[in-house]
């Protein structure tokens, strides 16, 4: 599990899913990004308001993902 940072990595995920945390819990994504996924919204959340609201990261797996919060959401646009 790796945090993004940058834009760069945002748009070149090195894994198979993304997870994204905020204040009300956090969401897992497969890679390519749905589109609710957007680069506007990482600059917003991460290099604008520098992770104050929450953080996205570069998952391998959903049991990884699960493993380090417990409780997460899946997407709806992903896993359906
Ligand atoms: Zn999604």
């Amino acid at each position: 599990m790796i945090q993004i940072k940058t834009v760069a990595h945002f748009n070149n995920p090195e894994n198979r899913f993304i997870v994204i945390t905020d204040t009300t819990g956090q969401m897992i994504h497969k890679v390519p990004l749905c589109r609710t996924v957007t680069q506007e919204k990482f600059e917003e959340k991460v290099i604008l308001n520098q992770c104050k609201n929450g953080k996205y990261f570069d998952v391998n797996s959903y049991d990884e993902a699960k493993r380090q919060w417990g409780r997460i959401k899946t997407c709806d646009y992903c896993f359906n």
